[in-house]
């Protein structure tokens, strides 16, 4: 199906403002509409990110260095796929080189590329994971995350503080018990400011 006029998208948000026991034309809604469609653009811009690319083009050749690299409270924001409400949480990234490393600053975006879509908490982790292990080829990959989702907050059975945690651990992270208690004890260390 080719993707809908811009036209069609705000007229859709007119429908679910109606739908909602809205009117549409009143004053304060005027410009809603156009504001929620390019706020979508800025939501789900992931769609438009290759994951793979951003970390093909930018890995270095590391031959000594072979301790846990861990980035650790990316706060990322994606959407739940089956109420369309924000999902807010914290990543913590971490692998054991085996030769390739990349800059930070590019797992943060391999994070955001895949939260800035819609998603479950699930397939977010694993993605995340997965990516970083096919293309870095570490010795291991492990991926936590915690987040917090307004469709349980503040809606259905509404829990507010509750957070859900999602791990893929692959590689050394999985097989070894002390490189997965490495990671994990380094996320419990105090400085931690994550949390949601
Ligand atoms: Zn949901």
């Amino acid at each position: 199906m080719p993707p809908p006029t811009r036209e069609e998208a705000e007229d859709a948000v007119r429908t679910l403002l109606r739908w909602a026991g809205e009117d549409p034309r009143r004053e304060g809604l005027h410009d809603t509409p156009s504001r929620v469609v390019r706020s979508y653009e800025e939501f789900f811009c992931g769609y438009a990110e290759d994951p793979v690319d951003l970390l093909t083009r930018t890995f270095s050749e590391v031959e000594d260095y072979d301790e846990m690299v861990l980035l650790r409270d990316i706060r990322f924001e994606s959407h739940c796929e089956h109420h369309m409400v924000p999902i807010i949480g914290v990543a913590h990234v971490a692998y054991l080189p085996r030769k390739r490393v990349v800059g930070i600053s590019k797992l943060a975006r391999v994070v955001d590329a895949y939260a800035k879509r819609f998603q479950i908490q699930e397939r977010l982790t694993a993605q995340i994971a997965n990516t970083i292990n096919d293309v870095l080829q570490p010795r291991g990959v492990g991926v936590v995350i915690e987040a917090s989702h307004q469709c349980m907050t503040t809606r259905g059975v509404h829990r507010p503080g509750v957070s859900m945690v999602t791990s893929r651990m692959l590689g050394t992270f999985r097989s070894n018990s002390d490189t997965r208690r490495e990671f994990l004890s380094i996320l419990n260390r105090p400085g931690v400011t994550g949390g949601v």
